[in-house]
């Protein structure tokens, strides 16, 4: 049988038995925008006819160099039979003339990026029928002129302006404001002026054959797949290039009749803020691309029953349908023919974060949809966006008192942004990445060639265009913070300056945008994180998460404060405090090199001393912090010349003061010098560091223990829960753990002894040297937990050292697809990985119970958590900032993989 390329609007159950009967491959196979056209005829709502050219024939096309495969063009002509048929019209007829809309529509809905053109069908003849048939000289015209004009710009190739300013001309002549105060007569005058455009361009005729005009739209449709816009936005959101898109003929219904008619775009809830009201504009007597392009000023879709009732309430109750059906809000495009009311489109609707985790979790109370599907359905980077920075409330007092509040217009996308302005895609993007700058896109509107610009930019600034206009539509998709329709705001580009009020700033100024709340400010306003605790939607959702998941999600915390961030975003434990930090600080470095330096073991112990009771009150605060919750602490790390004055530094002190003959203090520098440079290692990343400075110099952890457990001691008395967990780093065989452990274990009793109490701890060790992994069921007898140091365990297993590889080399090696990704940031599973899974496997060999997490920067990646998951760990532990977006990932790890 002849390969089937064309599916007419009742053939929905051809394609899913095609494909097998998934709906995502349905999708694939139609596309978005044609599989839910299938759809809303099945279930029975107002669709015109149509019949969808599938992405395999766009792909085949493609592929043989511009050729439709063999069978498609007779079966599109079969199709579109089937199309007259059910129209009651005839494509190309003069007396009962059949128009339609050549549109694109690939599986992932990428807005405006690929070609569309609409009024097909029409020609001197056809507009002559029409107009009998109608007795609407006045719609005809401008539709035929619309045609013109989209198919030079579309499937020609002319540049819009050269109708453009015939246009601007032809309204100046006749003395009209806007295209609507065009007389029928003036219309049909300018569709002899188009077709004359199209002359003196292309050398050749507009074409007034019907099935002609349908062929070559159907063609530009396919090669838009790989127009510049598209390939950028496909590359920017990660959608495949072999998809290719549907070509979807339907029938033409026309909101331009007349005032009882009208078209629009609408989201079944607040894409903005996620609230259930219906949410879009709309615009009587107009064609669709008048609302999106925000060309002219849009009603809002509330008060559409004031205008046109009956289509107005059917509307209402069609976008409940469809929620129902689709269980998700929906972005839907509507025209209402003199009063007729006819569905163009649903898909699920673009949203912000704020939007999407609230949808969410009022779907889940209303009943539509159950907690897992609302967990799935948010992504980590959403949640993420939830934490973005937002304005410092005082400086943003200050700002709107000191009268820097420049503009006002809608809230397109939420985000505040800070950022130095340029009135052009190139401009902006170059700016952005070769300077390095924070950029801000100021432009009157944006179209889909300005996506590059967009994506580079901070935030973006319209002074036109809507809620559902293409900026404000591509900046929510992103999480771009972003206000439009800034009508205030006079941008001249010849200039590079806008102006509102009195105010004007210059390409290259900063300003702040609140994407919330609609507000421009010149110059800078200072940004802040949000508080988690006062976002009741995100909070519900990661409560449910956090029910769905295997994983639990613990936090790396060196201090109280981030020990108490932690624990509100939710993380059961620490995972990793790293000790060393706290020798950083001012009034304890001096201490901490006296300590180093001393010559005898008795000056040693003295400094160590010293050091001990701000030790336990650092304790003291994480143990008090995490009550009830475990705490792991790292004992001493780094090597020590971290803790020293710099060598090159010192050295030319040394020399500067000999050759200006200073003497005083000289000698003690030429000491710490000649210290200093005993200490030198060629490799210290791979040297005297973690547990074998612990070896070499006992005294240290030893502080260190006594510390952990006088506060924990402490703690436990006044009435906290302590548990401690003490952890060895840079173990690499089980020897080291014998020579240190016990000493270690006895300080921790004898201070249990000393202070009268007891609680259970824990001792164990990180794994972070491929001969740990290798011997984990060695190492596993004496360490009662076992964290990943994946920072360190990559850099060894790799050879790549951590502080160098990403500087130099690594972003060669990943261009050049040598590595898929960077093994620093997302676990390289075949190597590293490898190694997880094995310690794991031949630790709990060992000890059933082994306790098993991870520390290293990828406990915040959803791509390592998934692995963490995978591999039995029983937590993963980041950065307090990450606990809620790994919090998600843990859950969608179980959800995929089963707990
Ligand atoms: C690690 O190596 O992954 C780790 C957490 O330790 P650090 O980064 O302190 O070396
Ligand atoms: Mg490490």
């Amino acid at each position: 049988m002849e390969k089937k390329w064309v599916y007419l609007y009742n053939e929905l159950a051809q394609a899913e038995a095609y494909v097998g009967g998934k709906w995502d491959d349905v999708r694939g196979l139609l596309g978005g925008k044609g599989a839910n056209l299938f759809e809303m005829y099945r279930i029975g709502l107002p669709v015109p006819p149509f019949f969808t050219v599938t992405t395999e024939a766009c792909n085949a096309y493609l592929a043989s160099g511009s050729k439709f495969p063999e069978g498609m063009w007779d079966q599109m002509i079969e199709a579109l039979k089937g199309v007259e048929e059910k129209a009651g019209k005839k494509f190309g007829d003069p007396d009962n003339p059949l128009l339609v809309s050549c549109r694109s529509g690939a599986k992932f809905s990428m807005p405006g990026m690929m070609d569309t053109v609409l009024n097909i069908g029409l020609n001197d003849k056809t507009a002559a029928g029409m107009v009998k048939l109608t007795g609407n000289e006045r719609f005809v015209y401008d539709s035929y002129r619309r045609l013109i004009q989209m198919f030079g710009a579309v499937v020609l190739g002319m540049p819009d302006e050269a109708f453009e300013d015939v246009l601007e001309d032809f309204k100046k002549e006749k003395g009209a404001k806007a295209d609507t105060d065009l007389t029928a007569d003036q219309l049909k005058e300018l569709v002899v002026k188009y077709k004359a455009v199209v002359r003196k361009h292309m050398g050749y005729d507009f074409p007034q054959d019907p099935v002609e005009q349908m062929r070559l739209a159907s063609e530009a449709v396919f090669k838009s797949w790989n127009g510049k816009r598209a390939i950028d936005y496909r590359r920017a959101t990660n959608i495949p290039d072999t998809l290719g898109t549907a070509v979807n003929i339907v029938t033409m219904v026309f909101g331009n009749m007349g005032w009882d008619s009208g078209t629009g775009v609408a989201f079944t809830r607040n894409p903005s803020t996620g609230e259930n009201i219906l949410y879009g504009d709309y615009l009587l007597n107009a064609q669709g691309e008048d609302v999106v392009a925000g060309i002219r000023n849009t009603k809002a879709i509330a008060t559409m029953g004031e205008d046109l009732p009956e289509a107005a309430k059917q509307f209402v109750e069609i976008t409940k349908i469809l929620e129902k059906h689709y269980r998700n809000m929906q972005d839907v495009e509507f025209t209402i023919e003199k009063g007729k009311l006819w569905m163009l489109q649903t898909r699920d609707g673009k949203r912000t974060a704020r939007a999407e985790i609230k949808i969410a979790v009022d779907m889940v109370n209303e009943g539509l949809i159950s907690k897992e599907m609302a967990v799935k359905r948010v992504t980590p980077a959403q949640v993420d966006a939830m934490l973005h920075p937002q304005y410092d409330e005082k400086a943003l007092k200050e700002a709107r008192a000191g009268g820097r509040l420049y503009a006002k217009g809608v809230n397109a996308s939420p985000g505040a942004a800070v950022g130095q302005i340029y009135f052009d895609a190139d401009t902006a993007e170059k700016m952005a990445k070769e300077q390095k700058q924070q950029v801000i896109m100021v432009r009157p509107f944006t179209k889909p060639d300005d996506v590059h610009g967009m994506l580079a930019s901070k935030g973006i600034l319209t002074s036109e265009g809507g809620a559902t206009s293409h900026a404000a539509v591509v900046a929510r998709q992103f999480g771009v913070p972003c206000v439009v329709g800034a009508s205030s705001i006079r941008i001249d580009l010849d200039k590079r300056e806008a102006t509102a009020g009195d105010m004007t700033i210059k390409e290259g100024d900063w300003i702040s945008i609140d994407g919330g709340t609609g507000e421009v400010f010149t110059g800078k306003i200072p940004l802040t994180v949000p508080d988690l605790e006062e976002q009741k939607d995100l909070l519900t959702l990661l409560n449910w998460a956090d029910e769905i998941s295997r994983l639990q999600v613990w936090a790396n915390a060196d201090y109280p404060k981030d020990a108490r961030r932690a624990r509100s975003y939710g993380a059961k434990g620490i995972g990793l405090c790293r000790t060393e930090h706290m020798f950083f600080e001012q009034e304890r470095l001096p201490i901490v090199q006296r300590m180093i330096l001393a010559e005898s073991h008795e000056e040693r112990k003295a400094a160590l001393d010293e050091l001990l009771p701000s030790q336990r009150s650092d304790f003291d605060g994480l143990f008090e912090a995490m009550d009830g919750l475990p705490v792991i602490i790292r004992l001493i790390d780094p090597p020590l010349h971290e803790f020293m004055p710099d060598e090159e530094k010192l050295f030319e002190d040394v020399i500067s003061m000999r050759v200006k003959g200073e003497v005083e203090g000289l000698s003690e520098k030429e000491k710490l010098l000649a210290s200093i440079r005993s200490m030198h290692e060629s490799n210290p990343m791979m040297g005297l560091r973690g547990v074998r400075l612990s070896i070499y110099m006992p005294e240290i952890v030893e502080m260190q223990v006594r510390a952990i457990f006088e506060a924990a001691a402490d703690c436990a008395k006044r009435g906290i829960t302590v548990k401690p967990e003490v952890m060895i780093p840079l173990t690499c065989t089980i020897k080291e753990l014998e020579w240190i452990q016990p000493r270690l274990e006895a300080i921790a009793k004898k201070v249990m002894e000393e202070k009268g109490v007891t609680f259970s701890y824990k001792f164990g060790t990180m794994i972070e040297i491929p001969r740990a992994a290798v011997t984990a069921g060695e190492i596993a007898k004496l360490a009662e937990f076992f964290s990943f140091g994946t920072n360190d365990l990559t850099q060894m297993t790799y050879g790549y050292s951590r502080d160098d590889a990403e500087r130099n080399f690594l972003v060669k090696y990943v261009e050049e697809g040598i590595l898929a990704k960077n093994p620093f940031q997302t676990i390289d599973r075949e190597g590293v990985g490898r190694l997880m899974h094995m310690a794991v496997e031949e630790g709990r060999k060992t000890r059933p119970e082994l306790e098993v997490g991870i520390c290293g920067e990828h406990g915040g990646d959803p791509e390592s958590i998934e692995f963490c998951h995978l591999v039995g760990n029983n937590y993963v532990s980041c950065s307090p900032f990450r606990v809620p977006v790994a919090r998600l990932a843990a859950a969608h790890a179980a959800l995929t993989h089963g707990k």
